[in-house]
């Protein structure tokens, strides 16, 4: 499978007909794009920036039924998630992982109510091999996250549920199309919409990385942009009305001794009626989320002043060690694309998190809604209406059984078992040159040869794809991405063959875009690594 830009861009040069173009390279797009490769359709994948760099790279990382939406009494969404999150722990392996829960108890009465849920959660995911949930003394909950508050802990209920990888399980989808047939672009954007007779022939899109455009022809359409949706439907009709409305949600990420041990917390009522996480991931916690409704969306979007008070003080009530501002290593913000209501109310909570097919009179198909634990289902729907609309041969969806690219049985705390199969490949680089089996930077896990086969073969383009989506450094520690940045740029020039200007430019807008997920700016002095430690890929 050859998975390049320069590949990809010659196949758009060379064909000019496609079966399905999907706009918008996330969660809902990626899974669209496996799934109509792998039916055999010609399939053209387009994202304006990189491969889940809107919503799909910044989820809590939760593969889950949603306890909340069963709480809402959406039970049909919750078994359709479980069976999906059962689906996913079959075909990528190598990026999900179960995960304990545990919700505190200071009452009685809640603690009978949790349990209750729980274990009608545990009825609707059926026998697909997750731990079963149970009461817990208050000794066996502070064994479990010695950090909690125990003034007042009558004990707690421990559930169990997936996680995963975000941006890296959006890069492997890719893979996995291409690997299908699938042709997949980045920094490609779509400006206009093609029509023939008032029917949808096409789309417009522009090269970003060399203003080159294209007129490309297909027998459909599928809009996949999340939260950008409208603005893609209003191409085809400028006055269409939104349908959706962006919620935002944000995480702040703090050292792992806030929770003091491997199992997650889940606070299920918050003041303003919500549940809020502190799960341990990649060697952090996370802690979140809001739920903010906004007007506008945007590819960068940033926290609210009162989200960061909100999750510091509800986390801070429940933990023995509170967070404060200082303690944040990095703070990112999500779009939720919901579908927008048709009251005039302003509350996101009750809008409906199940996914939305709209069919256009030209044809355009919008996908919209959902959550990434559905990505598979919703492609597979969104497939089957296009081969009604673009009257394609009918063939069966295929992804419930397809290995995601990567996928093994890995032990997960073995180092660079998100890679799964290509880990190989990784190991293979840094042998053939012991200069890449070096850190990039002292103190970091990350050798070099990460970097290199990271440009070589997942399409990144820029140090933010590296340090952001690629490795996630940026959403981990904000501070340490600032700091790795100029070597990341040097490897990265040596594979593109690009000019000391390029790593100069690249380095101040990436520490630029790095301080926005701080809370404090971050500028170094010098951030040459000079004491380079020995490290091995292994
Ligand atoms: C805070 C938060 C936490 C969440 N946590 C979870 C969770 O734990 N588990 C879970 O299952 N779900 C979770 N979700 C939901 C999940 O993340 C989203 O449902 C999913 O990522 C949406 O994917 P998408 O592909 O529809 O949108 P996006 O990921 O936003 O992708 C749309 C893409 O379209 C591209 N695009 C836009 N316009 C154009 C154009 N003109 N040309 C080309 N490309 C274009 C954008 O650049 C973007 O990359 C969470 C969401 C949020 C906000």
């Amino acid at each position: 499978m050859i998975f390049h830009r320069s590949h990809f861009i010659h196949a758009i040069e060379e064909n000019n007909n496609w079966d399905i173009i999907i706009i918008g390279g996330g969660a809902t797009g990626l899974g669209t794009a496996v799934d109509a490769a792998s039916r055999g359709y010609k399939t053209l994948l387009l994202e304006q920036y990189d491969f889940a760099k809107g919503t799909s790279s910044r989820s809590t990382k939760l593969v889950h039924g949603g306890v909340r939406y069963l709480a809402q009494g959406d039970i049909a969404l919750v078994y359709e998630a479980l069976k999906e999150r059962g689906l996913l722990f079959k075909n990528a392996p190598h990026l999900a992982r179960e995960q304990e829960f545990i919700i505190p108890c200071y009452g009685y009465f809640s603690t009978a109510k949790f349990l209750a849920g729980l274990k009608f959660y545990d009825l609707l995911a059926g026998g697909r091999g997750f731990k079963h949930s149970a009461f817990l003394s208050p000794k066996k909950v502070l064994e479990a996250i010695p950090g909690l508050e125990k003034k007042g802990l009558i004990g707690g209920v421990r559930y169990s549920d997936g996680q995963f990888d975000d941006a890296r399980l959006a890069v492997n989808l890719a893979q996995t199309s291409a690997e299908k047939g699938g042709v997949l672009i980045n920094y490609m954007k779509v400006t206009g919409l093609e029509k023939s007779n008032g029917k949808l022939s096409g789309v417009k899109a522009v090269d970003i990385e060399t203003n080159k455009e294209y007129n490309l022809k297909a027998k459909v359409v599928i809009n996949a942009t999340g939260v950008f949706v409208d603005d893609i439907l209003q191409m085809d009709i400028p006055s269409k009305k939104p349908i959706v409305q962006p919620s935002q949600g944000v995480h702040l990420v703090v050292d792992p001794s806030f929770l003091a041990g491997s199992s997650a917390l889940m606070i299920p009522e918050t003041d303003d009626g919500r549940v809020l996480f502190g799960v341990p991931w990649h060697g952090k916690v996370l802690l979140g989320t809001t739920d903010t409704p906004l007007k506008q969306h945007s590819l960068e979007p940033t926290a609210l002043e009162q989200e960061i008070e909100f999750i510091l003080k509800t986390a801070g009530r429940y933990l023995t060690k509170k967070p404060t501002r200082a303690d944040v290593l990095s703070v990112y913000a999500g779009l939720r694309p919901l579908a927008a209501p048709t009251n005039d109310t302003n509350s996101t909570k009750e809008i409906s998190r199940s996914h939305k097919l709209l069919l256009s009179d030209s044809g355009l198909i919008t996908i919209t809604g959902g959550k990434w634990t559905t990505y598979r289902k919703m492609a597979e729907d969104v497939v089957d209406k296009a081969i009604q609309v673009g009257g394609l041969t009918p063939a069966k969806c295929v992804t419930a059984k397809l290995p995601v690219h990567g996928a093994l049985p890995v032990n997960t705390t073995q180092r660079l078992s998100v890679y799964g199969t290509d880990a190989e490949g990784i190991r293979k680089v840094a042998q053939e040159d012991p200069e890449l089996n070096a850190p990039v930077l002292y103190g970091y896990d990350t050798v070099k040869a990460e970097i290199v086969w990271i440009v070589r073969n997942e399409m990144a383009r820029s140090i933010e794809d590296v340090l952001a989506r690629r490795l996630r450094t940026l959403f981990l520690d904000a501070k340490g991405a600032i700091a790795m940045a100029p070597e990341v740029a040097k490897i990265m020039a040596a594979e593109l063959g690009k000019s000391e200007e390029w790593q100069k430019t690249q380095v101040e807008q990436f520490t630029k875009l790095a301080n926005q997920y701080l809370l404090q700016p971050y500028y170094p002095e010098n951030s040459e690594s000079k004491d380079q430690k020995k490290a091995t890929a292994n």
